[in-house]
């Protein structure tokens, strides 16, 4: 399952809390919202050895695209740090998306849950499924022509 996908699966499946992945009653961010899809208490986002990794998902610690907001300073981890946490946000999608999460979804509201997961689908670089059928039922149809 495509990690845009369980986003949204799991939205619908745990009360949306920011800044954890489990409130232990049952809530949780966008990670955890991923990780419930796939009976986990949490999903791994850092290096953490406490935190389950999924396979299908290790793309998110080595994609690096460029972060989707204007966002500076403290806002893009909750507390200022002696760093640049813009660059820290920008080295992996996993902490972008609960920077997207946690500030845009829950506190600033100016994106929504679709948008993320659709954020989510563009910078995730596994092979589409979908595209696939969609090429095979169109040469189906060229062949019954
Ligand atoms: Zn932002």
């Amino acid at each position: 399952m495509r990690a845009s996908e369980a986003l949204l699966k799991g939205s619908k499946m745990i009360r949306w809390v920011m800044g954890t992945q489990n409130d232990l009653s049952g809530g949780g961010c966008a990670l955890g919202m991923m990780a419930r899809v796939h009976g986990l208490e949490r999903l791994n986002f850092c290096d953490d050895p406490l935190f389950t990794s999924v396979e299908e998902y290790q793309w998110m610690h080595t994609a690096s695209p460029p972060l989707a907001c204007n966002c500076l300073g403290s806002v893009l981890l909750g507390s200022g740090g002696d760093f640049n946490p813009r660059e820290l946000l920008e080295s992996r999608v996993a902490y972008q998306l609960v920077h997207l999460f946690n500030y845009h979804v829950m506190t600033e509201k100016d994106w929504t849950i679709e948008q993320l997961s659709k954020w989510l689908d563009i910078v995730d670089p596994s092979p589409l499924e979908k595209v696939v059928v969609e090429e095979t039922q169109e040469q189906e149809e060229l062949v019954a022509v």
